[in-house]
């Protein structure tokens, strides 16, 4: 089946989302040099806003590069060969974590749980009273390809008790769910604007705390004069400083616009349209008879919905016939839960109900075009509707 919709309607991704206008504005504004006068003002006026939106004591660090970057850079920085690393992993990028941090220890060890459910901060309290060799602590806040939130807070608590350094993933919660650096005390917690921030691929941001300042200094091996470098721009955010190569000068631009998006509208409203638009969606997935990948819908992110494939289905099938037939597009599943879940974003400007109403449009009309029994569209819209009150 060919296409009709040369470009979406509408992209209710996971990432990359489609942008807030104010975004596509600011993307369209004169390239700056970089050391512009103007432009050095405009790195510290953003990386000031980013540790307002993050809640970090010092500005976090905004590095050229989507948030692979930084988790590639954050592990090279901060882990050195005498590190005891326990990765906790509910799905594709946790256990991906791993690959990394064994770059630069020997000594990485898992506490996993199946994809579709969420780690158990007791769990984590018994592994660290049971090794006390542990140094860091890492943890995927939302693992995105399995839609599943882990109770970050009560994990940061627990290691904190333990006296551990945290590094988190916050890439696809952060500015959806209420969750910053403060909240969960994370030593990194990185994130990236192209996920509830509603902006394109391009940068991630990396708050730091003072421990973990210390703790990259005294890893001899950190990488220096390199991309996977986080000390080289530690001072980057202050006007008066030289950045350590070219900031992708109209990333920046789209991220102050979208900051400020986030900050006017208040980041309690932006949480809670997110978890509304979720809500909304997960009632009439549950109406139409589909079933969430998620073992309990109380570990569902708010900001993106697996959808578990049913039986007989062909999931990418599934998902262009969405696009072709109606120019919506979802996204796929990824590692493990590739061609077992179709999933559906509620991220940044589509973290707004009546998206939910034209996903669920959109993925029961498609499936019914693909095979029998039919679903019942207006009974999933109907259930719909009814939590969008
Ligand atoms: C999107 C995302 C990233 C960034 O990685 P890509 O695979 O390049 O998109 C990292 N972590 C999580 C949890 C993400 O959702």
């Amino acid at each position: 089946m060919r296409s009709a919709f040369a470009y979406p309607l509408f992209t209710l991704t996971t990432g990359p989302v489609d942008v807030y206008p104010a975004v596509s504005r600011a993307l369209s504004m004169p390239v700056w040099y970089d050391y512009d006068p103007a432009f050095q003002a405009c790195f510290e006026r953003v990386s000031l806003k980013a540790a307002q939106a993050l809640q970090s004591s010092t500005p976090p660090l905004i590095l050229q590069g989507e948030p692979v970057l930084a988790l590639e850079a954050a592990a090279a920085s901060l882990i050195g060969a005498e590190d005891s690393v326990l990765n906790l992993v509910s799905g594709v990028y946790g256990a991906g974590f791993s690959d990394w941090a064994r770059r630069y220890t020997s000594q990485v060890d898992e506490l996993r749980v199946a994809f579709n459910q969420a780690i158990d901060p007791v769990a984590v309290d018994v592994w660290l009273s049971r090794h006390p060799q542990v140094t860091i602590v890492t943890v995927c806040h939302h693992d995105t390809p399995s839609g599943t939130l882990n109770p970050l807070d009560d994990i940061g608590r627990v290691v904190k008790k333990h006296g551990k350094l945290l590094l988190v993933d916050a890439v696809s919660s952060f500015a959806g769910v209420a969750v910053t650096a403060a909240s969960c005390q994370a030593d990194l917690f990185i994130t990236g604007p192209n996920k509830c921030l509603g902006c394109p691929p391009g940068l991630s941001l990396v708050a730091v705390s003072d421990a973990a300042w210390l703790k990259m200094e005294a890893n001899a091996s950190a990488p220096r004069a390199s991309v996977l470098s986080l000390l080289d721009w530690r001072e980057a955010w202050s006007a008066e400083k030289p950045f350590p190569y070219t900031p992708s000068v109209a990333e920046i631009n789209a991220l102050e616009a979208a900051l400020d998006g986030y900050l006017r509208e208040g980041p309690e409203q932006v949480w809670a349209r997110h978890a509304l638009t979720a809500r909304v969606f997960r009632a009439g997935v549950r109406a139409l008879g589909l079933s969430l990948w998620a073992a309990d819908e109380s570990i569902a992110s708010p900001t993106a919905t697996a959808v578990r494939v049913p039986e007989g289905v062909n999931e990418e099938q599934w998902r262009l016939r969405a696009r072709a037939a109606y120019g919506v597009m979802f996204s796929a599943g990824r590692g493990e839960t590739l061609g077992k879940v179709l999933r559906v974003g509620h991220m940044g400007p589509t973290a707004q109900p009546m998206f939910a109403i034209i996903a669920l449009a959109a993925l029961a009309g498609a499936l019914n075009q693909l095979r029998q029994p039919q679903l019942d569209i207006g009974a999933g819209i109907a259930a719909a509707m009814v939590v969008m009150g």
